[in-house]
């Protein structure tokens, strides 16, 4: 069974010039110990779909189930309990630290107030062992974020996260604040950090690079909508979404023998306030045709079995124009 089932999810704000769909009726599922990476362009809706599926803000409708129960409509007395098995990391580990506080009474934080330790020596025991866990030297535990590096700072944050041992981590942007030779460093973690504690991950990330490399499987957004999911490999050998084929070729390949036309995206990006049944990407996608701006796409599966959705009127036919000019 999933750990995870997400259907028809729906947050929507209400603003002066109207409601803005910020996640609009998303639907997907999350096996136990898997990584669903959510990737999109800044203001697509991945963040607020993270903060959505743990409560962290309200859904306007749509369910989440989290090891088969319902948590979208439970009480906040019942979610306190779910709540400790579901953990967020942030992006901007330095924003999320309370500046005050010492490397150990950060990390000590969410133990206290779930009162997991049965002592203070028990609760030293465990910050120190949380630090070991997650690579901070325990002469650290005395010093202040403001005297720690990026990686350093985001280690507190997934010190914090693991200190109440869930099972299901939404991971926003952990890395996007980072040097590159950091941001591999804390993938590494997270990643023997999962196999270790059999840890279920969403991985909210810009970077396509990023996100091939932690998961198995993968959610284009597009304003508030995925238009394309499936396996990690599936999504890079077989693209079938033209904005998902756009962000692919802006990853930066070394070899110049592989190296693809980058698709630059062109047109206004429609208006999330109040938007009209239509494909979200027509004014920007070069294949559209007036049925896309009249009617929005159905998201369903391209092909029986294959465990690709997608959400494009013309995918067959603009799968079947590649197949004709690759022969
Ligand atoms: Fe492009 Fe039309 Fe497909 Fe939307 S439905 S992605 S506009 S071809």
């Amino acid at each position: 069974m999933s750990l995870l089932e997400v259907k028809n999810l729906k947050k929507y704000f209400n603003t002066p010039g109207g409601m803005l769909h910020a996640v609009d009726d998303v639907t997907f599922n999350i096996e136990r110990g898997h990584t669903v990476g959510v990737v999109g362009e800044s203001g697509c809706g991945k963040s607020t779909l993270g903060k959505t599926l743990i409560r962290m803000t309200d859904a306007t409708s749509g369910e989440v189930y989290f090891d088969g129960q319902e948590i979208t409509g439970m009480s906040q007395k019942d979610y306190k309990k779910m709540r400790m098995r579901m953990q967020m990391i942030f992006q901007d580990p330095y924003a999320s630290l309370d500046p005050r506080m010492s490397v150990s009474a950060l990390i000590a934080e969410p133990i206290k107030t779930y009162k997991l330790a049965k002592s203070k020596h028990d609760l030293d025991k465990m910050v120190l062992e949380l630090m070991d866990t997650v690579g901070l030297a325990r002469r650290l535990a005395g010093v202040y974020p403001h005297e720690l590096d990026g990686g350093r700072r985001q280690r507190i944050g997934i010190a914090r996260a693991l200190s109440l041992s869930p099972e299901f981590i939404v991971c926003d942007e952990p890395v996007s604040a980072l040097d590159v030779s950091i941001q591999a460093q804390i993938l590494n973690l997270l990643m023997d950090l999962q196999e270790e504690k059999k840890l279920t991950y969403i991985f909210i990330t810009h970077d396509m690079s990023v996100v091939k490399h932690i998961s198995d499987e993968i959610c284009v957004m597009y304003l508030g909508q995925v238009v394309e999911k499936c396996g990690s490999n599936e999504l890079f050998h077989n693209t079938l979404h033209p904005y998902s084929q756009a962000l692919l070729s802006a990853i930066p390949v070394p070899s110049i023998h592989n190296r693809k036309e980058r698709i630059i995206l062109k047109g206004e990006i429609t208006s999330p306030i109040n938007p009209k049944p239509c494909c979200r990407f027509a004014a920007r996608c070069n294949y559209a045709t007036e049925k896309c701006f009249e009617s929005e796409p159905e998201f369903r599966e391209y092909g029986e079995g294959s465990n690709h959705f997608v959400k494009c009127h013309r995918v067959e036919e603009l799968q079947a124009e590649k197949a004709k000019t690759a022969n």
